[in-house]
This record gives structure tokens, C-alpha cells and sequence, in this order.
């Protein structure tokens, strides 16, 4: 994330001319509230903000020092700055993480003693990886530890800047007393503090937070951005990069996280499950179907990605019967196949097939055996109920995908 701009986001143009144009306006509430899609781009818009709000040439600038040194020189022809500058001292200190009025808190997991080694290790790979991505287990929260270190500092003016700016990501993850504590700042009139607060999960705040802040949206990334962004900056291959990208689902961090992974491989052998569905043999696909779920650690995990395949997979089969383009589909490199089995599908058949994988999806996240879904799922796609007697034959039932 080295030294982002608000001018350097990516996708988010709707917010980025907003966030912008309160930079210019001068006038900050108490508190934003980023929200939208995870990985999307709202923790690095908001440390974007913050540096536009720190910017000592522009909406940071000291009312003294604007008296004195402000000729009417080209920056005040060519208007107030609606973002950071990136040259001066405050924001080369905001760029490195390291200007002391900007407070940045994310969620962080492990023991409470080794918390500031983690805090530390994570600023530094954020530091020096433009592609890095956070990921929390489920546990990982807000420390209180931190946040009532930053109560105290709030009292008192801020050290270098006009004001400060407290970055809070993935605010949903908090306690009760931590939101009242922030409740109090937040309502505070003329404070000296802007908050920035981002979430995938705006309804997990309380309403009472919630109704105090600004709020601005992100939406999901378009598909096609993405895989440019992987190709040009993550070195991913074109046909990977496609996969990737849609299997995000317009989320970047989503992307560049599964980069590590051999899509086009994986994809081989998630649709492959489909065949022992398709002879109809319940015991071939129930053992392949449990040998996918001791791929990783995350057998739910991998459960779910192998139905995301298939349903791509039936994307495409849409796409190509509505007469999309080679490079719209998620597979580009099994156009062929698509096309064919688009010919003897029809839109119907695909549909009720989505359907039961977006059940199947539902099934996995929640209660039911995630390996019995996925079994359950497949045979039904092939238009079959394994091992419940008798096979209906689904009226638009193929045996060629
Ligand atoms: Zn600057």
C-alpha cells in the first residue's frame, strides 16, 4: 500500500470524487464510515483521506503558516488541493505510516503480550508490500488496550497537525464499551479528531454510531479491473488473472489473496468432480468429493470454492448463449467446450443448476455436513438424487458437462 493517494485509487470513482471534493471543501464531519464488499479498496481509501486531511500544502495546512507564506503563487491559482501532495513533510511522515496525528487501528489476533510485535510486524509488511492484503482469523478484534490508549491521547491537542485522523479498519470488530468510548468522541462538538471507520459489515455497528457518521460507499470492484490490476502489478498470467478476477467477485484483496493458488488447476479438478455425478456413481463421486475436502486445512473452505467453479462454469455457459465475447468469460481457455455445451443447455437448465449451487453454498455455510451438500449439490446439477431411490430424469437433464 506504499504512500496511496485519493487520485491513485482503483475502481471507486463514484467515492473518490467524493472523498475529494470534501478534501477541497474544507469543512470535515466527525466521522466517515466507509462501507461496502470486503477488498475493495475501503482501508486504503481511508488512509488515502487521511493523508489528504494531513497534507500540510493542502487541507491540512496551519492557519498561521497560511498567512505568512501564502503568496498568491500558483497553488492558490490552480485552487485548493483536493489530495495529498506526497511531497511535503507531512506527507512523506503519513506515507510511511509514521506521522504521529495519524492513528491507524486494525483487528489483530494472538496474545495480548505480543501485541505490539504483531502491530509492528503487520505495519511493516503493509510498508513494504504494495499487494499486501489483511486477513484476520475470527477471532481477530479491536484490542481495548489500544483503543483506551487512544482515548487518552484524544484529550489533548494534536501533536504536529491541525487535526487528527484516526483510521479505524474493519470497525465492526469491537466491543460494546469500546463503541460508547467512541460514541462520546465522535459526538463531541468542535473536536479536533476526524474518524475514519471502514466496514464489510456496517450492521454490525450500533445504530448509534452508525447514524453519526458520514457515510460513503464502495461497490465491488468491475471484474475486468481486476484482472488488469493482476496481470500489470501481481506478474499473474492473462488466462489465471481472468479466473481470478471472477472468482473474486470484485474483490481485489479477495483476488491477490488466491493468487498463491493454481486456479486453471484447481478448476480442472473441481469441475472433474462432476463426472462420477453424471455415470451416476453415487459411491465414486461421494469418495472424490471427500478426498476434495482433505485438500487444505479449510475443508469448508475448498467445499466452497469448488462450488464457485461450477457456478463460473455455468456463467460462461449463459454468457456464450447470449452471444458474449471470447474475453468476457471467466474460462477463455475452454471457450470451445463452453460453446458447445451452451448449444445443448438451454437457459433454463442453467438457471435451475445455479440455483442448486447457490443452495449448495448455503448448505455449507451453515449447519448441514459440508461434504454431504457439496455430494448432494453435484448429483443434483446432473440432474439426479443419489441414493434416494429411483432417479427421477430431470426434463432438461444432459450428460455431457
Ligand atoms: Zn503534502
Amino acid at each position: 500500500m506504499t504512500a496511496v493517494k485519493l487520485s491513485g485509487l482503483i475502481g471507486q470513482p463514484a467515492a473518490a470524487a467524493f472523498l475529494r471534493q470534501v478534501v477541497v471543501g474544507g469543512r470535515f464531519a466527525n466521522a466517515y464510515l466507509f462501507h461496502g464488499p470486503a477488498g475493495v479498496g475501503k482501508g486504503t481509501a481511508a488512509l488515502a483521506f487521511a493523508r489528504a486531511l494531513l497534507c500540510e500544502r493542502g487541507a491540512g495546512r496551519h492557519a498561521e503558516t497560511a498567512s505568512l507564506f501564502d503568496a498568491p503563487s500558483a497553488t492558490a491559482a490552480a485552487g485548493p488541493r483536493d489530495d495529498a501532495c506526497g511531497e511535503c513533510p507531512a506527507c512523506l511522515k503519513s506515507g510511511s505510516l509514521q506521522h504521529p496525528d495519524l492513528r491507524f487501528l486494525f483487528p489483530v489476533s494472538g496474545e495480548e503480550k505480543e501485541l505490539d510485535q504483531t502491530i509492528a510486524d503487520t505495519l511493516q509488511q503493509l510498508r513494504e508490500d504494495p499487494l499486501y492484503v489483511f486477513t484476520y482469523d475470527k477471532a481477530a478484534s479491536i484490542r481495548i488496550s489500544l483503543t483506551r490508549e487512544l482515548l487518552r491521547e484524544l484529550a489533548f491537542k494534536p501533536f504536529e497537525a491541525v487535526r487528527r485522523i484516526v483510521v479505524v479498519r474493519d470497525a465492526d470488530r469491537m466491543r460494546e464499551d469500546q463503541y460508547s468510548a467512541m460514541l462520546k468522541s465522535i459526538e463531541e462538538p468542535g473536536a479536533s479528531t476526524v474518524w475514519v471507520l471502514t466496514t464489510a459489515r456496517p450492521h454490525r455497528l450500533p445504530a448509534t454510531i452508525r447514524s453519526r457518521c458520514q457515510r460513503v460507499r464502495f461497490a465491488p470492484l468491475d471484474e475486468a479491473r481486476v484482472a488488469d490490476f493482476l496481470e500489470a502489478r501481481a506478474g499473474v498470467a492473462g488466462k489465471e488473472a481472468r479466473l481470478l478476477a471472477a472468482l473474486s467477485a470484485g474483490s481485489l484483496a479477495r483476488a491477490l489473496a488466491l493468487r498463491g493458488v493454481k486456479p486453471i488447476e484447481l478448476r480442472n479438478q473441481a469441475l472433474a468432480l462432476l463426472e462420477p455425478a453424471l455415470r451416476g456413481d453415487a459411491s465414486e463421486l461421494w469418495r472424490a468429493v471427500q478426498r476434495a475436502a482433505g485438500f487444505g486445512r479449510a475443508g469448508r473452505e475448498s467445499l466452497r470454492g469448488i462450488v464457485e467453479f461450477h457456478e463460473l462454469w455455468l456463467r460462461d455457459l449463459l454468457r456464450a448463449r447470449y452471444g458474449m465475447e471470447k474475453e468476457q468469460l471467466a474460462n477463455p481457455d475452454r471457450e470451445a467446450e463452453i460453446r458447445r455445451q451452451a448449444a445443448t443447455l438451454d437457459a433454463r437448465e442453467i438457471r435451475r443448476r445455479l440455483m442448486v449451487l447457490e443452495e449448495t453454498l448455503r448448505a455449507i455455510e451453515g449447519n448441514v455436513t459440508a461434504d454431504l451438500a457439496l455430494f448432494s449439490g453435484l448429483a443434483r446439477v446432473a440432474g439426479q438424487r443419489l441414493g434416494e431411490g429411483d432417479w427421477p430424469r430431470h426434463a432438461a437433464a444432459r450428460w455431457d458437462y
